[in-house]
């Protein structure tokens, strides 16, 4: 059996902040607002992953206003669903997913985010696809002023 789920995200972009996307940190002036660390592609990915199991969405699970969760390592995050999921008889078959931001390049940064988010969810680096996207300057994305995510994953049963 199958179960597909759709997850996205955004975030503002802000001075004063660490910019980490994929679990990686990218050099750049500004860094993106949230409670947690704003991880948008970790949290799309999240999202997706609740949303194919049938479960509540990340913001019902991991609260902004739980000061737990303030600066969180969204990756702990998507360890802790991993495990939920594999509790369900739930496993990863693959995810696909999108980086739309108009600055800086994630381009560089994508093998490193496959390894990272592959040893987090206990799967290879070829499940999963990341691809950057631009908005063509258009919006509020295309300005800069934010990142957004997609993502879609497919869970299969682990037997
Ligand atoms: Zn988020």
């Amino acid at each position: 059996m199958y179960r597909v789920g759709i997850g996205y995200d955004i975030h503002r972009l802000t001075k004063g902040r660490d910019l980490i996307i994929g679990g990686v940190k990218i050099t750049n002036e500004k860094g993106l607002l949230g409670h947690s660390d704003a991880d948008v592609l970790v949290h799309a990915v999240i999202d997706a992953i609740l949303g194919a199991a049938g479960l509540d969405d990340i913001g019902t699970i991991f609260p902004d206003t739980d000061p737990k969760y303030k600066n969180a390592d969204s990756t702990k995050l998507l360890e802790q669903v991993i495990k939920e999921i594999q509790n369900l008889g739930y496993k990863i078959e693959n995810i696909d997913s999108n980086i739309i931001a108009q600055t800086p390049k994630m381009m560089p940064y994508i093998p490193k985010m496959k390894v990272v988010l592959a040893k987090v969810i206990g799967i290879l680096p070829n499940q999963i696809s990341i691809k950057a996207k631009t908005k063509e300057k258009l919006d509020a994305v295309g300005e800069g002023l934010a990142i957004e995510a997609n993502a879609v994953v497919l869970l299969g049963s682990a037997e």
